[in-house]
This record gives C-alpha cells, sequence and structure tokens, in this order.
C-alpha cells in the first residue's frame, strides 16, 4: 500500500487525511459498529456526483451526518455524452440547493419541453409527433384519448390535448423571466453540457455540500471477510475505507461488474442499438432559433439525437452493427449533418465513438456496493432514460440509507426489486416506439416487429390496448418512469388503433360535454400561452443577463 504517499493526488481540503487509513487494517471498533458513517463514490461523471449531492444535501456531511467521499480518476474520461434529461432533474437540483440561473450560465443550458419523432412511422417527409412533457389536460379527470378519436382526422393527438407541442414547434421557452427558478408555465426539463455540467455539480457538492473529493485511480479492492468491500486501493492515496460504496465508475464497472463479477444481461434481442458516433455542431447564426425540444430522426440503423444548447447542437447516431456497418453509419450520420452545416463542415467533423452492449447489470446492490449509472446498466439513449435513473437511483439510496450494515441487506433487496422493474418498464416503452413502426426499407425496422424480438410483457400490453386505451390501470407503480400519458403520446402520435369494446355502454352526455369542453379549453390555453411565452433563445439571454426570482 501506498502509505501516505499523497503528494501526486489532488485533493480539497482534509481529504486524505479524513478518508484514508494509511495501515489499511480494520480496527476492532470498526467490526463491532456497523453503523454506516461513510459513504464512498467511485466515478466523477454525472452518476457520481448527482448520488453524492443527493445524499449529501438529505444527510449532511462531516460530524452529525454521513461522511461522503467521492474519489475519480484524473486518467479516465467522462462518457461525455448525456446531455437530455428530464423533468424530474428540476426537483432533483432543487433539493441540492442549486441556483437555477447559476445552472443556466454555467452548464450552456437550454430548456427540453419534449421529444420529437420524425420519420419514425413510415419514413415519409411530413412524418412526425410530438411527445410532450405536459400531461393531457384533465388527465387525471377523463381519459381523453378516448374523445380525441373522433377528430383524429383533423388534429393530432398532443395538439388536442396539450399547449406543448405548438409551443415547441415555434421554438418557446416554458416559461418568463418573472416566473421563480424551477417553476414553468409548461413542464420542462434541461438540454446540458455534460462535460460542464460534471464541473458545475463538483464545485457545488464540494463547496456547499462538504463532499470530499480525491483525484486518483482506483488500482485494487480490498475485501472483508463476509465478502464486503473493506476499503479501495488507490495509486498515490493510501487506502480509502468506507461503510457503503457506490460504483459510478461508467461503462468500466469497476466495483459490481469487474470485482463483484455481477454479469451484465444483454438486452439487444428487444432494443438492438450497440454503438454511437457523437459530435459537437456549431450553430451557423449564434442568434438562431435553440430547439425546444429533443429531435430524434430515424434512419436505416437506428436513429439521429439532436440536442440544441445555448452555443451548439449535441447531435449523435445510435445504431446497430448487426444492421448497419460502421463505415456506412459514419457516412448517413455525415449526410444528416450536412442538412444544417453544409458538406464540408460535415466532412470536417470529428465524431467520438462510443460501444457498448445494451443491458443492465443482474443485480445493482451487491453486499456493501451499490451501482449507478453506465456502471448499473445501459440501454440505450432513446427518452433520455438514463439519467433520470441516475436521479432514482440517488434518491432511493439517499432515502433509504441503510442506518447500519444489518438493514444494508433488506434495503438491497428492495432496491433490486424496485430496479429491475424499472429497467423492464424502460425497455417495454422504449421498444413500443419501434414497435409501431411501419418503416420497411431496412432490415433493422422489419426485425424491430419480429415477435421474437418483443418481450412477452410488452405484446401483452398491445393486445390488451387493441381494445382499451391506456390509463391508469396501467400504471402499477408509485413514480412510474414514464407515466401512461407518454405511452398515449406514442401510441397516438404513431396511429395505433384502439378500438372501444362493443360492451361499453356510449359515453354519457355530461361526460361527452366536459371532454368537448377541456377539448376547447386546451385551444384557447394553446392561443393564450403562445402569445405570452417568449421565444426559447430569448429567456435563455434574459436568465443569463437578469437570471430569475430566486423561490
Ligand atoms: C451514446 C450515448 C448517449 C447518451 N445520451 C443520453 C441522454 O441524452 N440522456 C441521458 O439521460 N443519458 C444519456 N446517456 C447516458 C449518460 O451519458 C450517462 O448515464 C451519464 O453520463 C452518466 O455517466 P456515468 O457517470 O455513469 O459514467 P462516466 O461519465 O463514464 O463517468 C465514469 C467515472 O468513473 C471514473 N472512473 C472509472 N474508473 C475509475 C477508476 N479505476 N478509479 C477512479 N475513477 C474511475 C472516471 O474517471 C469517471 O469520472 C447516453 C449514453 C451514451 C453512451
Amino acid at each position: 500500500m501506498n502509505k501516505g504517499t499523497t503528494k501526486e493526488a489532488t485533493t480539497n481540503e482534509a481529504t486524505i487525511k479524513d478518508a484514508i487509513v494509511n495501515d489499511g487494517i480494520m480496527n476492532d471498533d470498526d467490526i463491532n459498529n456497523p453503523a454506516v458513517k461513510h459513504i464512498v463514490i467511485v466515478g466523477g461523471g454525472s452518476a457520481g456526483w448527482l448520488v453524492a449531492g443527493t445524499i449529501a444535501a438529505e444527510h449532511g456531511n462531516g460530524d452529525e451526518g454521513v461522511q461522503i467521499t467521492l474519489i475519480e480518476s484524473p486518467d479516465i474520461k467522462l462518457v461525455g455524452v448525456g446531455e437530455g434529461t428530464w423533468p424530474t432533474m428540476r426537483a432533483t437540483l432543487k433539493k441540492m440547493g442549486i441556483s437555477e440561473t447559476e445552472f443556466v450560465r454555467e452548464c450552456d443550458v437550454a430548456f427540453k419541453q419534449a421529444s420529437k419523432f420524425c420519420k419514425w412511422t413510415t419514413g415519409e417527409e411530413g412524418d412526425e409527433y410530438y411527445h410532450p412533457f405536459t400531461l393531457p389536460v384533465g388527465y387525471r379527470e377523463l381519459n381523453l384519448a378516448e374523445y380525441w378519436k373522433a377528430y383524429s382526422n383533423e388534429i393530432s393527438f398532443s395538439d388536442a390535448v396539450c399547449v406543448q407541442s405548438q409551443v415547441c414547434a415555434n421554438h418557446m421557452g416554458p416559461k418568463l423571466i418573472t416566473t421563480p427558478e424551477f417553476s414553468g408555465i409548461t413542464n420542462y426539463a434541461y438540454h446540458l453540457d455534460a462535460a460542464k455540467f460534471a464541473v458545475y455539480l463538483r464545485k457545488h457538492c464540494i463547496e456547499k455540500l462538504g463532499v470530499k473529493h480525491i483525484t486518483d485511480n482506483v488500482i485494487g479492492i480490498n475485501s472483508a471477510a463476509n465478502g464486503d468491500i473493506r476499503s479501495l486501493a488507490t495509486q498515490h492515496s493510501g487506502e480509502l475505507r468506507g461503510d457503503l460504496f457506490v460504483d459510478c465508475t461508467g461503462l468500466t464497472s469497476l466495483l459490481l461488474g469487474k470485482h463483484y463479477q455481477v454479469p451484465l444481461i444483454s438486452k439487444k434481442e428487444f432494443l438492438f442499438n450497440d454503438a454511437a458516433l457523437a459530435a459537437q455542431v456549431p450553430y451557423l447564426d449564434p442568434e438562431c432559433p435553440i430547439s425546444s425540444n429533443t429531435i430524434s430522426t430515424a434512419q436505416s440503423a437506428g436513429w439521429v439525437w439532436d440536442i440544441g444548447l445555448q452555443t451548439r447542437r449535441g447531435v449523435g447516431y445510435v445504431y446497430s452493427r448487426t444492421h448497419i456497418s460502421d463505415e456506412d453509419a459514419d457516412k448517413e450520420f455525415r449526410a444528416y449533418l450536412t442538412l444544417t452545416i453544409g458538406k464540408e463542415k460535415a466532412e470536417a467533423t470529428e465524431f467520438q465513438k462510443i460501444k457498448f452492449t445494451p443491458g443492465h447489470r443482474e443485480v445493482f446492490w451487491k453486499n456493501n456496493c451499490v451501482a449507478v449509472g453506465l456502471a448499473a446498466g445501459f440501454i440505450e439513449p432513446l427518452e433520455a432514460s438514463a439519467i433520470i435513473l441516475i436521479e432514482l437511483s440517488a434518491k432511493m439510496i439517499s432515502e433509504q440509507l441503510p442506518a447500519d450494515r444489518n438493514a444494508m441487506t433488506i434495503v438491497a433487496k428492495r432496491f433490486n426489486d424496485v430496479f429491475t422493474y424499472r429497467w423492464n418498464h424502460i425497455i417495454n416503452f422504449l421498444k413500443l416506439h419501434y414497435v409501431l413502426s411501419k418503416r420497411s426499407g431496412s432490415q433493422y425496422w422489419i426485425d424491430h416487429r419480429n415477435p421474437d424480438s418483443i418481450p412477452q410483457s410488452l405484446q401483452e400490453l398491445q393486445a390488451l390496448w387493441k381494445y382499451q386505451i391506456p390509463w391508469f390501470y396501467d400504471e402499477v407503480h408509485m413514480e412510474e418512469l414514464f407515466p401512461l400519458a407518454s405511452f398515449q403520446y406514442i401510441l397516438y402520435g404513431m396511429g395505433y388503433e384502439t378500438a372501444q369494446r362493443s360492451t361499453i355502454k356510449k359515453p354519457n352526455p355530461a361526460a361527452l360535454e366536459r371532454a368537448a369542453e377541456l377539448l376547447r379549453d386546451n385551444i384557447r390555453k394553446t392561443n393564450e400561452v403562445m402569445k405570452a411565452l417568449p421565444t426559447h433563445r430569448e429567456i435563455v439571454n434574459k436568465i443569463k443577463h437578469y437570471g430569475l426570482q430566486k423561490i
């Protein structure tokens, strides 16, 4: 062990003194006192810092609360491509005590209000629909999908039931400069620069929440007799002991995958994408409109994400190597970029190449180690489901933080049950986008509709939804990642047909009248909101200049 050799590692105050046990030997006090007092997080990407900030905000840090130490490698880069989030991020940041104004200024943030899907249904020009973040009007009162059907030739489902697809189509922001931090006129999340986000969270966690930070490589893992991780061996900083270890080491999955050998369960049989090309693309005009939604455009063997930040776009092609070669994917992606930045710039753009096995670990929490982020698994970026899983994992670890080692086994089992359900829920929701497609120009899309590639649980839902429009009965868990409204936006955005059961009596006149009123109301509200909201670029510029009102 590198006893006391700390000079090559960069640390904040007191880090090494407090966190490192130089002799590496557990003393009797530790064995008799199984209290969970010191949490060690390995990895300083979005996962590591979101976990650190969430736990530190709830449990304090230092003498009164738990001690949190985050160690990250100076040599291993972040994946750096997770730039689309869910509206949950507002509550996550607020709870950590972050200022929304500062966050917008520091992380090149823009607002995300929806995903727009282009060419997913037929592949024809004009084939597009929105999945907005705002719930359909009267969602808890009436299932408006039932009543919208009569007008489906005149107005899209999302336009009929919520204001947000029009807000997005016109590049509007979700709030006014007078709207307080983290509140919106419409529901919103963020598009952000992933690298800047990690730096910003790091600074906040260290300076405001007292998280201890070590920059060093973890090079070994020391086990206790019961199989727990007793400590981590580091390259320059000695031995780092802890009671709970959070593996946020990205696709390496150093603790859960490599040390505990928890297998990655591949889901490629359902969701084929296993590679991505990612690029940062400049705006030709720095004052051009900023897109209010992620644009997802179907390609021959995958799809392209296109995310607008304040100063640039983050664009990437995620594809299946079974269905297209890397060279052809490169060509197809450059052709997409050519449409907006021209051939010369598209040819000169450098791509980050990422390969992954779509899937998740068999369990996420083993002994005293829990994996979060890419270390726990990754399926694909569709609908930005990865960072929201990080937030939910951080929240559950924090809210259920076991007081001592004895309770940890029970919490671990519950965590594994909840997150196994969530991964399956994500797989069903993502796969739905593919099975509803009618595209036939390439084998990729045809293979996606092969029943062997559709999870049994999704096949059952499809069979059910032929005769009943999804609603609350299909939401079986608290804090569903994707509410049933999201399924409705995809189903009816892609022209899914639900035939009403013949046994249902005609809706009563009062319900019909109420539905008509809600639909009319939505049109009126859309017009009002369109007049009131600033453009997306305008609100971002104003926030940078004046700042938002504190809550
Ligand atoms: C192509 C692609 C597109 C994506 N798009 C989205 C999206 O739009 N929305 C979304 O929600 N998610 C998206 N994701 C997922 C998202 O990028 C990740 O969930 C997020 O960035 C979290 O990454 P991480 O922190 O788990 O890992 P990383 O960012 O890879 O961080 C790993 C950390 O571990 C450290 N580390 C590794 N080994 C060691 C060691 N031995 N010692 C010390 N430290 C070590 C590294 O230094 C680093 O700090 C995307 C992913 C991919 C691949």
